[in-house]
């Protein structure tokens, strides 16, 4: 069991934050909770759930006194948020972050951390479509991956705590560098969305044919795309604004890739559509595998309700 930290501050308390305030309480990992929001409708609903002991609207007052302080805010938005915050924090504080890119986070940042004040970004790869502080639930983070991205010359004991923070919200940790995370990212989850939004566009365009044609027979695999497609605009404007020469680089080893598969349906060539669909099999079982999905055949319908 770890030490709890003494005042754990949530800038933010939408999905993230509001999960963050639910599992940290969950494990007693801090002893007193504070969320600041920049929207007075965000701050009373916080207050009206109880997700944390004392709510303010100005950062800065926010983050007095806090040992842990996390932005859970858009990316774009962490550089102006830590600008904010910067003479408010506290010597010896833990300064971390949610984004889902990292390096831009870290360039945004950094310039604003002031001495004394360890900054270590980190990603909960760990999320649902829905926002706001009603979205959060306890278990979110449970058995996901949370990845730390240190900077050169972190302390090292102040990794630890945020490792072990984050290890009594439930997640599995890994290290590595920001541009890493970039590129690993870019594939894993933002070029899926990118799909999906364009997927599920193209499919709106349709619909105006077709009337509701693709709504009444959506098979899963579309079904599923919606699910990505219904994410926070706000949220993903700011991941491919932020992270785009990663998502530029896999966007275009994809669309070689889809080219060669239009090839294969235009001349018939089954053999290349057989092995091509055979190599991505393996990959869901991998994951499957890995305990990061279950196998149950739920043709995505099922919806993880608060303390699953
Ligand atoms: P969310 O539910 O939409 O909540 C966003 C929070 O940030 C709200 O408290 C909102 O305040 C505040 N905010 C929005 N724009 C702001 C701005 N320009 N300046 C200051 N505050 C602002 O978002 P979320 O899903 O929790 O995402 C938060 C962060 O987590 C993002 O960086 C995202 O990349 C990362 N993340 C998201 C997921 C996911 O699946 N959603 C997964 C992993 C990481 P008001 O409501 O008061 O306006």
């Amino acid at each position: 069991m770890t030490t709890p930290f003494k005042r754990l501050t949530l800038i933010g308390i939408g999905l993230i934050g509001s999960s963050i305030a639910l599992a940290a309480r969950r494990k007693e990992l801090a002893e007193e909770i504070v969320i600041a929001t920049r929207s007075e409708a965000t701050l009373a609903r916080a207050k009206e759930l109880g997700l944390g002991d004392r709510y303010y609207l100005d950062a800065g007052e926010a983050v007095e006194g806090a040992d842990l302080v996390i932005l859970c805010v858009p990316v774009g938005a962490c550089g102006a948020v830590a600008k904010w915050i910067a003479p408010s924090l506290a010597p010896g504080a833990i300064l971390s972050d949610v984004g889902s890119v990292k390096e831009a986070v870290v360039k945004g940042v950094e310039p604003h951390v002031p001495e004394g004040v360890h900054f270590i970004p980190a990603h909960p790869i760990a999320g649902t479509e829905q926002s706001g502080p009603d979205a959060g639930f306890a278990e979110l983070f449970d058995n996901r991956w949370c990845l730390l991205t240190p900077l050169e010359g972190s302390d090292p004991q102040a990794v630890a705590r945020l490792r072990a923070f984050w290890e009594g919200l439930g997640s599995n940790i890994e290290e590595m560098d920001a541009r890493r995370h970039d590129r690993v990212l870019a594939i894993t989850s933002h070029l899926p969305h990118l799909i999906a939004f364009n997927l599920v566009g193209t499919a709106h365009d349709l619909e105006t044919v077709t009337h509701s044609e693709v709504i009444k027979y959506s098979a899963g695999g579309f079904r599923d795309s919606t699910r990505l497609a219904a994410s926070d605009p706000t949220m993903w404007r700011d991941v491919f604004l932020n992270n785009k020469e990663a998502v530029l680089e896999m966007l275009g080893r994809f669309t070689e890739e889809l080219a060669a598969l239009q090839r294969a349906v235009r001349w018939g060539d089954g053999d290349a559509l057989y092995k091509a669909f055979e190599r991505t099999r393996y990959i869901r079982r991998n994951i499957i595998e890995a305990g990061q999905e279950t196998d149950v055949p739920d043709f995505g319908r099922h919806v993880k309700e608060p303390g699953e």
